[in-house]
């Protein structure tokens, strides 16, 4: 039919092209036998391959997601595009001259050539640039600067840093005389919307964003110092056909043959972070455009680092460690290992470049701690830790962490972990995490209702009636306390009356009155006070009720544990004998769990 990509054409797309090098340019592929090739898979996230390309077919298949087809159908899915643009692009890059049935070619082809001929815009744009840098007394101020920085010739070749004249005219005049039209600049995106002679960027230092080919589709551009404070430090062009920035890496045109051999990637902030970390030899390093880390980011680079992993390389102030924190999720939602590398003697990879040289930051990079420890450490510093209070809030920040991680042996080593970190019993992080969300809806309301704290609505559940019983009768404070501890009561108001029935104990202080003095929050005694003076706790019922609380409190218990366990069995995977006998064991605890649960109700 008139207007499609003729069948010759087709035919020796597929019989050219090769499919293993054009999926190896988004997953790190490895041969297994003949003609079969295997990796982890692009489409969804996995740490061991189950991606299969078959080279004599010419097919690829994932075992995981199903997803599979031809080179072409490859090429729709990852780039997102149309039938006849992943062919245009294919046949472009194994130089296939494209052919069309009758001769005629379609609008949507012609919609194509557009964005080349913006890219060519734009390579001919950073040409221009890049000589005023390096070769004109215009571009010396900016070329001074950046040398100061630490930057070599070299690497300002190999980035093709240049310099936009701040004559604002200058660059219009400059393209007209090589043929683009008025119009087309019009719409290039380098000029301002509103004064369509006047550049886009000017008196700046200019970064060419190249595409994954290595073609120069947008510009970043720095000021120079001393400039003006009005300005804006740094400029990214807009969204262009050539240019999205979700689904763009500064750098990675450079860096991903290294990310591929060295299954690691550093993200860092700025396009500078970027450069210093090349030139120091760390060439896995890329930078988002202005934008959070996105879910694009990812799928570009996970079939890169899934067995290995990724480096985040952000600032350290308030900005960079809320990056951090998302950044982490996203990737442990991804299955990715994370790791953060926290910069000691300057604020940025540039700056210790300059000042310590090489090495230094080499080894910065080398000893990036894993996310969980640097997590706790923020953590630490964030709540008063020694408290339990802050042990709570600490607790459950750290929670939302847990939850992006993938597997539950992952999840219970970080839990271990973070009552190793702020001595909390094991048994009791796990049941918080469990309950996390009751939890956190009441640190919410406590901190929404922070000026009112004392008026807050008090959860008067069987935990806490169970404690003012023994408010009433404090002889029966050594059978509490002999059964439970502090933290096996999930109410927070139940725990703060059982420190203050415990201080009391110790001190020996034991009467009514001792008790609500030591009470520090006028809603809890208030409640104290109406319970006991209501009449409901006699000497006759209080044995019972005290019996009561604790069976309740320890039936929960064994009822979460017995949760994890089946859990834990429920996804158990046998391959091994010595797998038949952990499996056997976790069995022989189920049993042991439910006849405790049996016990408890008789
Ligand atoms: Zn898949």
């Amino acid at each position: 039919m008139a207007g499609f990509i003729s069948k010759d054409t087709i035919d020796a797309i597929h019989n050219t092209v090769d499919i293993v090098s054009v999926i190896g340019e988004y997953t790190k592929l490895t041969k297994r036998g003949a003609i079969d090739w295997w990796g982890c898979c692009p489409f969804h996230s996995e740490k061991t391959p189950s991606f299969r390309v078959d080279a004599e077919k010419k097919m690829y298949y994932c075992f995981g997601c199903h997803a599979g087809g031809d080179v072409v159908k490859f090429v729709m899915e990852m780039e997102k595009l149309s039938y006849p643009e992943a062919l245009t692009q294919l046949a472009q890059q194994s130089g296939i001259p494209i052919r069309y049935e009758d001769g005629v070619k379609p609008d949507l082809i012609k919609q194509d050539n557009k964005i080349e001929q913006y890219i060519e815009l734009y390579e001919r744009t950073a040409s221009m640039f890049h000589y005023l840098l390096m070769e004109t007394d215009s571009g010396k101020k900016a070329l001074e600067y950046i040398k100061k920085r630490g930057l070599t010739d070299e690497t300002l070749k190999k980035f093709k840093l240049g310099y936009a004249p701040a004559d604002r005219k200058w660059l219009k005049q400059f393209l007209l005389k090589k043929n683009f039209s008025e119009d087309f600049l019009r719409q290039s995106g380098l000029f301002s919307q509103k004064y369509p002679d006047y550049a886009f960027f000017s008196d700046r230092l200019m970064f060419p964003i190249f595409n994954r080919k290595g073609q120069v589709v947008a510009f970043g551009g720095r000021v120079i110092p001393p400039a003006d404070e009005s300005q804006r430090k740094y400029l990214n062009s807009g969204e262009l056909p050539q240019f999205k920035k979700r689904e763009t890496l500064f750098g990675f045109n450079f860096a991903k043959d290294s990310i591929r051999t060295n299954k690691k990637i550093i993200f860092c902030e700025g396009n500078m972070d970027v450069i210093a970390y090349h030139q120091c030899g760390l060439d896995f390093a890329v930078a988002t455009l202005g934008t959070a880390l996105t879910e694009d980011h990812i799928k570009m680079i996970q079939g890169f680092v899934a067995d290995g992993f990724v480096l985040l390389s952000f600032d350290s102030d308030g900005a960079g460690q809320a990056a951090t924190w998302k950044a982490i999720k996203l990737c442990r939602e991804h299955s990715l290992t994370v790791k953060i590398i926290s910069l000691q003697g300057g604020k940025d990879p540039a700056e210790i470049m300059l000042k310590y040289g090489k090495e230094n930051l080499t080894n910065q990079v080398n000893n990036a701690k894993l996310d969980v420890d640097y997590l706790l450490n923020i953590l630490g510093k964030k709540y008063p830790v020694d408290t339990p209070e802050g042990k709570t809030r600490a607790s459950l920040e750290f929670f939302s962490y847990v939850d992006s991680l993938q597997s539950d042996i992952q999840k219970e080593s970080s839990l271990d972990q973070l009552s190793q970190t702020f001595n909390l019993k094991p048994e009791a992080v796990k049941r918080d995490f469990l309950n996390r969300k009751q939890a956190q809806e009441r640190i919410s309301i406590r901190q929404n209702n922070n000026q009112t704290e004392e008026q807050t609505q008090l959860n008067l559940n069987a935990e806490l009636r169970g404690l003012i019983a023994v408010t009433a009768d404090i002889n029966q404070f050594e059978k509490i306390r002999s059964n439970l501890v502090e933290t096996d009561f999930l109410n927070p108001d139940a725990r703060r009356l059982f420190r203050v029935l415990e201080d009391c104990f110790n001190s020996k202080t034991f009467s009514i009155p001792d008790i609500l003095t030591r009470c520090d929050n006028k809603a809890l005694s208030q409640v104290i006070t109406n319970e006991i003076s209501s009449g409901v706790y006699q000497k006759d019922n209080i044995d019972t009720i005290v019996n009561d609380t604790i069976r309740f409190i320890q039936k929960n218990k064994i009822d979460e544990q017995r949760e994890i366990l089946i859990k834990r069995i429920r996804d158990y995977v046998v391959v091994t004998e010595d797998d038949k006998k952990q499996l056997d064991n976790l069995l022989i605890q189920k049993l042991e769990l439910d006849k405790k649960a049996q016990s408890l109700l008789k």
